[in-house]
């Protein structure tokens, strides 16, 4: 987990799930080496979604992931 946002943001476009996550909540509860895709899994947990006869239809995604590429990188 290489993001240092204290609040890290989760989001199903589908499900409508959006929230914060403490980042220190999340190390403590899954460690600090969890990955994204780790996190992913586990956030997801209860998204009707994530277990359909298709397989994975959920959509969740962490914002954070896709606008580092502009807006994270300053630090
Ligand atoms: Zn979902």
């Amino acid at each position: 987990m290489d993001l240092r946002e204290p609040v890290i943001e989760l989001d199903c476009r589908l499900c409508r799930r959006r929230g914060g996550h403490e980042r220190t909540r999340l190390v403590k509860a899954f460690g600090a080496g969890v990955s994204f895709a780790e996190l992913t899994r586990r956030m997801t947990v209860g998204c009707e979604r994530m277990n359909t006869v298709e397989g994975d239809q959920c959509a969740t995604y962490f914002p954070c992931l896709m606008e580092r590429i502009s807006s994270c990188d300053e630090d």
